[in-house]
């Protein structure tokens, strides 16, 4: 039996100038790479629907309206005035099982108006990156866009060489970010603004009363959001504000990486040039990215000055906001539901000597307490003195085993299964998706949660 969405193209109904609509532009031979089934139910697709052609983007289904966004953003701390959708298109928007509204985007879709010098495509390198990294994301429970297809075009895109070519379908609970509120601000469209405002808000504060409630809201969610980030040790790589979230999901997985050897001044992307998206300055850039929210919500405000005094408070605020989200979430990972200045300072002392001592991050925490937890630093009397006093604190080990994950989509095993799928074998794929679905349990095969040797390492992350 065919099954219909429940589909409600609310963003369609925006008026003309928040987007361009047209098709997805053909490729030469859609295959499906990838399908996750399990999500295609939670958002009532059709069974029966011709899926490469679809999600490759040579067949627009009945429920799509497909367009290209506009938004614009701070990239790197350069204000760009106009970005939007270069190489992604919104298909639709659906009401899945939950009654959730879930935007269905393809991504690599084909040059936009809002191209520029860019191609429009994606290679499928990383278009497979996005797809592992934010699977793991969901499967960790952290808020993130997820992966519904991964299609190849039977086309080449060329990087710095010819690579094959891929559509990744993208769902998220919107793809409304920082920089969609920007561009109306900075063009002082104060009309389109306050749609959007009204927009936004319904959709995902909807009990924010008014622009100050909606700030509080988005930066209550993106601070829980990049707490978690850190304690999982990811690193975005590319924070701009047209890739922060309305919603407080994780968006757009380029130059991203989970670190092995923890220290805080970790960078992987080869873009980030100055550190400006390092592991540690990661809440600190939030904080930034919110003060531009604050900025383009300011025009909606009847008194100006009494605005900037409210907005500027809560941005202020926040910092004191991440640091209590990160110190909850690091207290369960060393066993605590709660998190008190004795185990904020257990926490700051650990990360401390794994730093000094080249610890793995994830199998740190994931073998504290266990004999093999001391192994991970050079000097394991470093953690020995740090454990007794850690013991005499009594800390739950059932909390630590569902929150310190075993299994992170380490970047040597997203090389290699990246690699393997350009040579036409997509077995590591298939076995590294397998392994991350299950995150918080010993895998079968230990090489999951091994570190990289030392020709292993990858130094660097590219966007693609
Ligand atoms: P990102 O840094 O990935 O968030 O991308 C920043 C901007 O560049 C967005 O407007 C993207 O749509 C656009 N963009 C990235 N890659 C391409 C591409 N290959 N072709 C066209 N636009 C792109
Ligand atoms: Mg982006
Ligand atoms: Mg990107």
């Amino acid at each position: 039996m065919s099954v219909s969405p429940t589909v409600d193209n609310s963003y369609a109904a925006l008026p003309a100038g928040f987007y361009t609509r047209q098709p997805a532009r053909p490729v030469a031979d859609p295959r499906l790479f990838q399908w996750n089934d399990a999500l295609a139910v939670e958002l009532g697709l059709p069974e029966d629907e011709d899926r490469a052609a679809i999600y490759g983007g040579n067949r627009t289904p009945d429920w799509a309206d497909p367009l290209a966004q506009l938004y614009a953003g701070h990239q790197f701390g350069h204000f760009t005035p106009q970005l939007g959708d270069g190489r992604a298109l919104l298909l639709g928007e659906v009401i899945d099982r939950h009654g959730n509204r879930r935007d269905i985007q393809l991504k690599g879709s084909g040059p936009t108006p809002y191209s520029r010098n860019g191609d429009g495509r994606a290679a499928l390198g990383p278009v497979l990156r996005e797809y592992l990294v934010s699977e793991a994301m969901h499967a960790m429970g952290i808020p993130t866009t997820r992966a519904l297809a991964a299609v190849t075009t039977g086309e080449k895109v060329q990087r710095e060489t010819a690579l094959p070519g891929a559509v990744l379908t993208r769902v998220a609970s919107s793809h409304l970010r920082v920089g969609t509120f920007q561009i109306f601000a900075a063009r002082r469209d104060l009309d389109a603004l306050q749609t959007l405002f009204d927009y936004a808000r319904d959709r995902h504060h909807p009990d924010a009363d008014g622009p100050l409630e909606f700030l509080n809201a988005v930066i209550a969610v993106q601070a829980d959001l990049v707490a978690r980030w850190m304690s999982v040790g990811f690193i975005h790589g590319v924070m701009n504000t047209d890739n922060c979230t309305i919603s407080g999901e994780t968006i757009d997985y380029g130059p991203c990486a989970f670190m092995d050897t923890y220290h805080p001044d970790t960078v992987y992307s080869s873009i980030d040039q100055f550190g400006r998206y390092a592991y540690s300055n990661q809440p600190h850039v939030i904080v930034w990215n919110m003060a531009q929210l604050a900025t383009s919500l300011v025009p909606l405000m009847p008194d100006t000055d009494a605005a900037i005094t409210a907005f500027t408070e809560a941005v202020h605020a926040m910092p004191a906001r991440v640091e209590e989200r990160r110190q909850h979430h690091f207290a369960a990972k060393i066993g605590f539901a709660k998190a008190t200045p004795d185990t904020a300072a257990l926490v700051d002392d650990l990360l401390a000597r794994m730093a000094a001592q080249q610890a793995d991050f994830t199998n740190t925490f994931r073998a504290l307490g266990t004999d093999k937890a001391k192994d991970q630093f050079l000097d394991p009397t470093t953690y020995e003195d740090w454990e007794k006093r850690w013991r005499a604190a009594s800390p739950d080990s059932e909390l630590m085993a569902r929150v310190n994950p075993a299994v992170i989509p380490r970047n040597h095993r997203v090389e290699e299964a990246i690699a393997a799928a350009y040579d036409g074998d997509r077995a590591p794929f298939d076995a590294l998706h397998a392994a991350l679905a299950h995150p918080f349990e010993d895998p079968a095969d230990p090489a999951f949660t091994r570190p990289p040797q030392a020709h292993e390492v990858v130094r660097a992350t590219f966007c693609g």
